[in-house]
């Protein structure tokens, strides 16, 4: 099962791939997971990234489509994955059909989860991420009570310090909306026209959104429980 998850920053895309991942055993690739971590290591690769991705912009399609190609020629990919944050543009869809025509392989479903622009914004600029064990909080978690979430605070996981990363400002959000519907709108008709699109409504609450995802998916490729 070759499953890619679609959907504009914001969406839940990979909360759920997450989910998808802890139900059916396959590897859940998320390409802004891979760039974090080279930026974090202070690679090469990551220190020309960082730039593109703290304003919001795509890095090169060169680079991630070696990134990925590296990625599913790992064992644990034989089975099945989950793509995650990517293709984000139509020559990145066009290099993956490549990548896979070599593996004689093909993308099963494209999972597109839909969120207004303006929800994305409010979810987007109220997320902290920890410094120190990267765990992600929606704002709803740190300050239940609807008050602002401060840029700063304790991690409720690890007891270390979260903080607002620089593409969740929201003048950084705008921009990756604006991208979005520019570079990725037209991966997800690339997708549409061969018919591999199901679409979730993503305004849902969290494990209701899993609940129709699971579902479809079931329907589909049976359950693997
Ligand atoms: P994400 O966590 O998926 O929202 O990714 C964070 C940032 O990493 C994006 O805003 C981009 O700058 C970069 N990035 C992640 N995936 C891709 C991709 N497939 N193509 C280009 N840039 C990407």
């Amino acid at each position: 099962m070759n499953l890619i998850f679609l959907g504009a920053p914001g969406s839940g895309k990979g909360t759920q791939a997450a989910r998808v991942k802890d139900r059916y055993g396959l590897p859940h690739i998320s390409t802004g997971d891979i760039l974090r971590a080279e930026v974090a290591q202070k690679t090469d690769l990551g220190r020309e990234a960082q730039a593109v991705m703290e304003s919001g912009r795509l890095v090169s399609d060169e680079i991630v489509l070696a990134m990925v190609k590296r990625r599913l020629d790992q064992e644990d990919c034989a089975a099945g994955w989950i793509l995650d944050g990517f293709p984000r543009t139509r020559p990145q869809a066009e290099g993956l059909q490549g990548i896979l025509a070599e593996l004689d392989n093909d993308v099963d479903l494209g999972v597109l989860i839909q969120v207004e622009p303006e929800e994305v914004v409010r979810r987007l600029s109220s997320r902290r991420t920890c410094r120190d064990c990267g765990k992600i909080f929606r704002g709803e978690e740190l300050a239940p009570d609807g008050a602002a979430v401060p840029a700063e605070g304790v991690c409720p996981a690890c007891g270390g310090t979260y903080y607002q990363r620089d593409d969740d400002r929201e003048e950084t959000i705008r921009e990756r909306l604006r991208v979005y519907e520019e570079q990725t709108r037209p991966v997800v008709d690339f997708y549409s026209d061969e018919d591999k699109v199901v679409e979730i409504d993503g305004s849902q609450p969290v494990d209701a959104v899993s609940d129709a995802v699971l579902s479809i998916l079931r329907d589909r490729f049976g359950d693997r429980e």
